[in-house]
Protein backbone atom coordinates (compact mmCIF):
# COMPACT_ATOMS: atom_id res chain seq x y z
CA UNK A 1 0.00 0.00 0.00
CA UNK A 2 1.53 3.52 -1.14
CA UNK A 3 1.33 6.51 1.97
CA UNK A 4 2.87 9.11 0.58
CA UNK A 5 6.47 8.41 -0.54
CA UNK A 6 6.47 5.40 1.44
CA UNK A 7 5.27 1.37 0.30
CA UNK A 8 3.96 -0.19 3.41
CA UNK A 9 3.87 -4.00 3.65
CA UNK A 10 2.62 -5.43 6.54
CA UNK A 11 4.90 -9.12 7.29
CA UNK A 12 3.29 -11.72 9.34
CA UNK A 13 6.24 -12.87 12.22
CA UNK A 14 4.18 -15.21 14.30
CA UNK A 15 0.94 -16.33 15.87
CA UNK A 16 0.74 -17.00 19.75
CA UNK A 17 -2.15 -16.89 22.39
CA UNK A 18 -2.70 -15.26 25.82
CA UNK A 19 -4.93 -14.85 28.36
CA UNK A 20 -8.46 -13.80 26.80
CA UNK A 21 -8.78 -11.82 30.34
CA UNK A 22 -5.85 -10.37 30.38
CA UNK A 23 -6.17 -8.93 27.00
CA UNK A 24 -9.49 -7.16 28.17
CA UNK A 25 -8.58 -6.20 31.18
CA UNK A 26 -12.30 -4.91 33.14
CA UNK A 27 -14.43 -6.24 29.88
CA UNK A 28 -16.91 -8.90 30.92
CA UNK A 29 -15.82 -12.30 29.24
CA UNK A 30 -19.38 -12.58 27.94
CA UNK A 31 -18.64 -9.25 25.77
CA UNK A 32 -15.10 -9.73 24.43
CA UNK A 33 -15.38 -13.13 23.84
CA UNK A 34 -18.16 -12.43 21.03
CA UNK A 35 -15.26 -10.59 19.20
CA UNK A 36 -12.27 -12.84 19.81
CA UNK A 37 -13.72 -16.85 21.16
CA UNK A 38 -11.32 -18.00 23.35
CA UNK A 39 -9.77 -21.86 23.62
CA UNK A 40 -10.25 -24.57 26.11
CA UNK A 41 -7.39 -22.57 28.43
CA UNK A 42 -9.41 -19.00 28.26
CA UNK A 43 -6.82 -18.14 25.79
CA UNK A 44 -7.10 -16.03 22.45
CA UNK A 45 -5.07 -16.17 19.32
CA UNK A 46 -2.37 -12.89 18.33
CA UNK A 47 -1.26 -12.06 15.76
CA UNK A 48 2.93 -10.58 15.75
CA UNK A 49 2.43 -8.35 12.65
CA UNK A 50 5.14 -6.04 11.58
CA UNK A 51 5.27 -3.54 9.14
CA UNK A 52 7.71 -2.98 6.17
CA UNK A 53 8.19 0.76 5.38
CA UNK A 54 10.27 1.45 1.41
CA UNK A 55 11.08 4.51 0.39
CA UNK A 56 13.14 7.67 0.46
CA UNK A 57 16.22 5.40 0.33
CA UNK A 58 15.43 3.41 3.33
CA UNK A 59 13.95 0.26 4.20
CA UNK A 60 12.55 0.38 7.83
CA UNK A 61 10.98 -2.44 10.33
CA UNK A 62 8.77 -1.64 12.68
CA UNK A 63 8.65 -4.16 15.47
CA UNK A 64 10.29 -7.64 15.02
CA UNK A 65 7.81 -10.04 16.22
CA UNK A 66 8.89 -12.90 18.92
CA UNK A 67 11.87 -14.00 17.10
CA UNK A 68 13.94 -17.48 16.76
CA UNK A 69 15.61 -17.51 20.48
CA UNK A 70 12.75 -19.37 22.80
CA UNK A 71 13.65 -23.31 23.77
CA UNK A 72 10.81 -25.75 22.94
CA UNK A 73 9.97 -25.07 27.08
CA UNK A 74 9.39 -21.11 26.65
CA UNK A 75 7.17 -21.57 23.37
CA UNK A 76 4.51 -23.67 25.58
CA UNK A 77 5.05 -21.16 28.50
CA UNK A 78 4.48 -17.84 26.01
CA UNK A 79 2.19 -19.72 23.93
CA UNK A 80 3.75 -19.50 20.45
CA UNK A 81 1.97 -21.41 18.25
CA UNK A 82 4.31 -20.54 15.29
CA UNK A 83 7.00 -18.28 14.51
CA UNK A 84 8.34 -17.65 10.93
CA UNK A 85 11.54 -16.83 9.82
CA UNK A 86 11.94 -13.66 8.97
CA UNK A 87 14.91 -14.04 6.46
CA UNK A 88 12.30 -16.30 4.40
CA UNK A 89 9.26 -13.49 5.45
CA UNK A 90 11.52 -10.81 3.58
CA UNK A 91 12.62 -12.96 0.76
CA UNK A 92 8.89 -13.51 -0.49
CA UNK A 93 9.16 -9.62 -0.71
CA UNK A 94 12.64 -9.76 -2.56
CA UNK A 95 14.27 -8.79 0.58
CA UNK A 96 16.80 -9.94 3.02
CA UNK A 97 17.33 -8.88 6.68
CA UNK A 98 20.89 -7.24 5.21
CA UNK A 99 18.73 -5.02 3.30
CA UNK A 100 17.06 -3.48 6.27
CA UNK A 101 18.16 -0.09 6.67
CA UNK A 102 16.24 0.63 9.98
CA UNK A 103 14.35 -1.08 12.64
CA UNK A 104 11.52 1.11 14.66
CA UNK A 105 11.18 -0.77 17.99
CA UNK A 106 8.03 0.84 19.05
CA UNK A 107 8.70 -0.67 22.88
CA UNK A 108 11.33 -3.34 24.03
CA UNK A 109 8.10 -6.16 25.43
CA UNK A 110 9.40 -9.56 24.09
CA UNK A 111 6.57 -10.12 21.53
CA UNK A 112 7.72 -6.72 19.99
CA UNK A 113 11.16 -6.73 20.42
CA UNK A 114 12.16 -10.58 20.43
CA UNK A 115 12.90 -10.69 16.69
CA UNK A 116 15.81 -7.73 16.99
CA UNK A 117 18.58 -10.41 18.08
CA UNK A 118 19.24 -13.87 16.94
CA UNK A 119 21.57 -16.71 18.08
CA UNK A 120 24.65 -16.85 15.53
CA UNK A 121 27.29 -19.95 16.48
CA UNK A 122 26.60 -19.59 20.16
CA UNK A 123 26.01 -15.61 20.40
CA UNK A 124 23.46 -13.70 20.53
CA UNK A 125 24.03 -10.60 17.91
CA UNK A 126 21.78 -7.72 15.74
CA UNK A 127 19.41 -9.89 13.62
CA UNK A 128 19.94 -6.56 11.02
CA UNK A 129 23.18 -6.50 10.52
CA UNK A 130 23.24 -2.89 8.55
CA UNK A 131 20.49 -1.58 10.41
CA UNK A 132 20.53 1.13 12.88
CA UNK A 133 17.56 0.59 15.77
CA UNK A 134 15.64 3.29 17.24
CA UNK A 135 13.73 3.00 20.93
CA UNK A 136 12.69 5.98 23.02
CA UNK A 137 15.41 6.85 25.36
CA UNK A 138 13.04 6.86 28.77
CA UNK A 139 11.56 3.53 27.75
CA UNK A 140 15.15 2.08 27.54
CA UNK A 141 15.73 3.25 31.02
CA UNK A 142 12.46 1.89 32.07
CA UNK A 143 13.43 -1.60 30.11
CA UNK A 144 16.42 -1.75 32.58
CA UNK A 145 15.00 -0.94 35.44
CA UNK A 146 11.45 -2.44 34.76
CA UNK A 147 8.33 -1.79 37.01
CA UNK A 148 7.16 -5.20 39.02
CA UNK A 149 3.97 -4.90 36.57
CA UNK A 150 6.05 -5.59 33.36
CA UNK A 151 8.89 -7.17 34.56
CA UNK A 152 7.94 -10.31 32.82
CA UNK A 153 7.82 -8.70 29.59
CA UNK A 154 11.10 -7.66 28.89
CA UNK A 155 13.94 -10.22 28.22
CA UNK A 156 17.59 -8.52 28.03
CA UNK A 157 18.92 -10.51 25.27
CA UNK A 158 16.43 -8.53 22.87
CA UNK A 159 17.90 -5.33 23.23
CA UNK A 160 21.53 -5.38 25.55
CA UNK A 161 23.08 -6.85 22.20
CA UNK A 162 21.77 -4.03 19.93
CA UNK A 163 23.69 -1.51 22.96
CA UNK A 164 27.04 -3.38 22.58
CA UNK A 165 27.05 -3.58 19.21
CA UNK A 166 26.53 0.33 18.70
CA UNK A 167 23.78 0.23 16.97
CA UNK A 168 20.59 0.97 19.10
CA UNK A 169 20.18 5.03 19.06
CA UNK A 170 18.07 5.91 21.77
CA UNK A 171 15.25 9.07 21.26
CA UNK A 172 14.37 11.89 23.00
CA UNK A 173 10.93 12.19 22.70
CA UNK A 174 9.37 13.44 19.49
CA UNK A 175 11.99 13.55 16.44
CA UNK A 176 11.63 13.68 12.94
CA UNK A 177 14.16 10.78 12.01
CA UNK A 178 12.20 10.08 8.70
CA UNK A 179 10.84 13.04 6.22
CA UNK A 180 6.83 12.29 6.43
CA UNK A 181 6.73 10.04 9.74
CA UNK A 182 5.86 11.07 13.07
CA UNK A 183 6.70 9.55 16.37
CA UNK A 184 3.76 9.81 18.68
CA UNK A 185 4.76 8.34 22.26
CA UNK A 186 2.19 7.63 24.45
CA UNK A 187 2.62 5.97 28.25
CA UNK A 188 -0.61 4.15 29.38
CA UNK A 189 0.87 0.90 28.06
CA UNK A 190 4.27 1.24 28.76
CA UNK A 191 6.75 4.22 29.31
CA UNK A 192 7.04 5.80 26.46
CA UNK A 193 5.88 4.19 23.78
CA UNK A 194 6.73 5.15 20.21
CA UNK A 195 4.25 4.64 17.35
CA UNK A 196 4.86 5.81 13.83
CA UNK A 197 2.44 7.71 12.14
CA UNK A 198 3.05 7.55 8.06
CA UNK A 199 1.73 10.72 6.41
CA UNK A 200 0.40 10.81 3.08
CA UNK A 201 -1.36 13.85 1.59
CA UNK A 202 -4.73 11.82 1.09
CA UNK A 203 -4.19 8.99 4.31
CA UNK A 204 -2.06 8.58 6.66
CA UNK A 205 -1.13 5.02 8.26
CA UNK A 206 -0.67 4.68 12.39
CA UNK A 207 1.41 1.61 14.15
CA UNK A 208 -1.09 0.97 16.96
CA UNK A 209 1.41 -1.32 18.87
CA UNK A 210 -0.15 -2.05 22.26
CA UNK A 211 -2.53 1.24 22.68
CA UNK A 212 -5.11 -0.42 20.18
CA UNK A 213 -3.42 -4.29 20.05
CA UNK A 214 -6.25 -5.65 18.07
CA UNK A 215 -9.41 -3.89 16.07
CA UNK A 216 -11.61 -5.11 19.02
CA UNK A 217 -9.50 -2.64 21.51
CA UNK A 218 -10.87 0.03 19.42
CA UNK A 219 -13.36 1.02 22.39
CA UNK A 220 -11.86 3.47 25.24
CA UNK A 221 -12.51 1.34 27.90
CA UNK A 222 -11.57 -2.16 26.10
CA UNK A 223 -8.04 -2.09 27.16
CA UNK A 224 -5.77 -4.71 28.54
CA UNK A 225 -5.08 -5.53 31.91
CA UNK A 226 -1.13 -5.89 31.20
CA UNK A 227 -1.42 -1.68 30.79
CA UNK A 228 0.94 0.23 33.50
CA UNK A 229 -1.31 3.00 33.40
CA UNK A 230 -4.80 2.51 32.94
CA UNK A 231 -6.09 6.09 33.36
CA UNK A 232 -3.42 7.54 30.80
CA UNK A 233 -4.47 4.65 28.43
CA UNK A 234 -7.96 6.02 28.73
CA UNK A 235 -7.17 9.52 27.72
CA UNK A 236 -4.79 8.78 25.24
CA UNK A 237 -7.04 6.65 23.24
CA UNK A 238 -9.57 9.02 23.02
CA UNK A 239 -7.22 11.79 21.73
CA UNK A 240 -5.82 9.29 19.31
CA UNK A 241 -8.75 8.56 18.44
CA UNK A 242 -10.30 11.91 17.55
CA UNK A 243 -7.22 12.73 15.33
CA UNK A 244 -7.78 9.48 13.97
CA UNK A 245 -10.91 10.00 12.79
CA UNK A 246 -9.98 13.99 11.41
CA UNK A 247 -6.97 12.86 9.38
CA UNK A 248 -8.91 10.12 8.25
CA UNK A 249 -5.92 7.47 9.55
CA UNK A 250 -5.38 4.19 8.99
CA UNK A 251 -4.94 2.11 11.68
CA UNK A 252 -2.58 -0.98 11.74
CA UNK A 253 -3.22 -3.60 14.29
CA UNK A 254 -0.02 -5.18 15.15
CA UNK A 255 -1.79 -8.54 16.98
CA UNK A 256 -5.32 -8.80 15.25
CA UNK A 257 -5.48 -12.67 14.65
CA UNK A 258 -7.78 -11.74 11.49
CA UNK A 259 -7.76 -7.88 10.90
CA UNK A 260 -4.46 -6.04 9.78
CA UNK A 261 -5.92 -2.61 9.47
CA UNK A 262 -9.25 -0.37 9.38
CA UNK A 263 -10.23 3.17 8.81
CA UNK A 264 -13.22 4.63 11.23
CA UNK A 265 -16.01 6.52 11.20
CA UNK A 266 -18.33 8.04 13.56
CA UNK A 267 -21.17 5.51 14.65
CA UNK A 268 -23.95 5.47 16.61
CA UNK A 269 -21.75 4.48 20.05
CA UNK A 270 -18.94 6.61 19.20
CA UNK A 271 -15.64 6.37 16.69
CA UNK A 272 -16.12 2.21 15.03
CA UNK A 273 -14.72 0.61 11.84
CA UNK A 274 -15.54 2.01 8.99
CA UNK A 275 -13.90 -0.70 6.36
CA UNK A 276 -11.34 -3.05 6.97
CA UNK A 277 -8.12 -2.65 4.94
CA UNK A 278 -5.72 -5.80 3.22
CA UNK A 279 -2.30 -4.34 3.87
ZN1 LIG B 1 3.64 -4.30 25.21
Amino acid sequence: MKIGKYDCSSIEMGKFVLDGGAMFGVVPKVLWEREIPADYKNRIPMSARCLLIQGDNKKILVDTGMGNKFSDKEKKIYGLKEVFDIESKLSELNLSCKDITDVILTHLHFDHAGGATKIENGKIIPTFQNAQYHVQKEHFHSALNPTKRDKASFIKDNFEPLMNHGVLKTLDGFCELFEDIEFIITKGHTNFQQHPLIKGENNSLFFCGDIFPTASHLPVSWHMGYDNNPLTILDEKENLLKRALNEKWIMFFEHDPKIPAVTLKEGKKGIEIDQVIEI
